[in-house]
């Protein structure tokens, strides 16, 4: 990337774009706008679930996650315990056994309810909805955390794809970080789990991590692609240790520098399509013939809280802490706080304290973010008429515009707007010029870089 950008946008701040509006935007819901959002729903609406499970053995230091650390295994079955609860007070509020065409497992490091825990899980879910066989059931995995009885467990619980958190496999950038997870561990993991059958797989990459240089970065993902992972994440590790206190211990070794992290990502990014993937979006890689790459090539990639996904559903809905429910008529959060998530369920109501409303307008940014954020164009034209909205609606904030397009970020022709690819690691700014609640700040969110 050209040098003048770099420093150009070296304290920029922008969001990741999961959502839109943004989860900083969030604020007080009720449950029973909740309630009757849930009650809305059309009975054949197809559903994606998502399940937290904020527990984690150990802290990594990088970690900007929503988890709590605890040895103690009592205390992760107690929290199983409320997620059955209110897997039942959510279902009680939904047209009955709603199809699921997609189930995912995140955290934390969600193996940490263990296959029993798990299970009950599970079981639940499939008592009160109804997963469909095609359904694609994901769990994240620590790769310190798999062994042969778990992986037994989740061939049998019906798991068919995993994503599993291996960063790096640099001995002295683990260290630095607190993750301790030798390379011959990891590859023993993904050859354990590929025996097996779960040869659905996605690995997580980091980048701007303290100690990591552009050789130790090439040298992780070049090891791993020879392998032929189907898929990879690349996540530039974010500093913010405002919000996470515990990142300060990252700050004992020198990090590396806006220059040096652009540097590391593209070093990655060459090294995985010299191996044949294809770039997705700002920080995928695929395969060609992983469903991914395939879902771009046909229109249908999307982009919510888990990142990139081929995910059909027109609905997530959350469980557990801090979870986000995604419904037509907006966005509903569980409490965020532990304490808070287990009174509210431990009172029998619904946890859900934070959200937002969707207007019209919301839903049509929304999509014109999400095109960009996949498919590096968009069409403003034809998503205000799939919106049924005047397209002047949709123009972006004029003068930001006009500043991504005279550096070189965004190319507009007309009615429609592109990024050039040699401009992916910026997009999230473009799609910043058609965010209407955008709040620079700090503390807010991510640097651009
Ligand atoms: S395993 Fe993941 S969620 Fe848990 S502490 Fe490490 S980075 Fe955070």
């Amino acid at each position: 990337m050209r040098a003048d950008l770099i420093r150009y946008f070296e304290h920029a701040r922008v969001p990741r774009y999961t959502s839109y509006p943004t989860a900083v935007h969030f604020g007080a819901l009720e449950a029973d706008t909740f309630t009757r959002w849930l009650g809305e729903l059309a009975p054949t609406t197809r559903l994606s679930l998502y399940v937290h499970i904020p527990w984690c053995r150990h802290l990594c230091w990088y970690c900007g996650c929503h988890t709590w650390i605890s040895a103690r295994q009592h205390r992760i079955d107690a929290y199983v315990e409320l997620l059955l609860r209110e897997i039942e007070l959510v279902a009680a509020r939904l047209p009955a056994r709603l199809p699921v065409v997609h189930l995912h497992f995140g955290g934390g490091t969600p193996s940490t309810a263990g296959p029993a825990g798990l299970g009950r899980i599970l079981a639940a879910l499939r008592a009160h909805f109804d997963i469909r066989p095609e359904a694609e059931v994901a769990i994240e995995l620590d790769p310190r955390e798999v062994d042969a009885a778990l992986v037994e467990g989740l061939v049998a619980l019906g798991f068919n794809r995993v994503s599993l958190g291996v960063q790096t496999l640099d001995p002295t950038v683990q260290r630095a970080v607190a993750r301790i997870q030798p390379a011959e561990q990891v590859l023993a993991v993904i050859e354990r789990l590929r025996t097996a059958g779960l040869e659905r797989m996605a690995v997580d990459l980091m980048y701007g991590l303290p100690c990591q240089t552009v050789e130790s970065a090439v040298d992780s993902a070049a090891r791993l692609a020879a392998l032929g992972i189907p898929r990879f994440a690349v996540f530039g590790y974010a500093h913010l240790p405002q919000l996470k206190r515990h990142q300060r211990l990252l700050e004992r070794h020198p990090l590396p520098d806006a220059a040096e992290r652009v540097a590391q990502f593209e070093a990655i990014a060459a090294t995985l399509t010299a191996h044949g993937y294809e770039a997705i979006g700002l920080d995928h890689f695929a395969r060609p013939e992983d469903p991914l790459a395939k879902a771009l090539r046909a229109g249908r990639l999307r982009r919510n809280f888990q990142g990139y996904t081929d995910d059909p559903a027109e609905v997530l809905v959350g469980f557990g802490a801090s979870a986000i429910s995604d419904l037509p008529q907006g966005y509903a959060q569980s409490a965020p706080d532990l304490k808070r998530w287990r009174r509210l369920l431990g009172e029998g109501r619904l946890p859900t304290v934070r959200g937002r409303p969707v207007s019209r307008i919301d839903r049509a940014i929304r999509e014109v973010i999400e095109r960009l954020m996949c498919e590096l164009a968009v069409d403003l034209e034809a998503v205000a008429a799939r919106h049924r909205l005047p397209v002047a609606l949709l123009e972006p904030e004029p003068a930001r515009m006009a500043e991504a397009e005279a550096l070189g970020l965004a190319v507009r022709e007309g009615m429609r707007v592109r990024v050039p690819e040699t401009m992916r690691p910026l997009l999230r700014v473009v799609a910043s010029c058609f965010d209407r609640y955008l709040q620079a700040g700090p503390l807010r969110h991510a640097a651009a870089l």
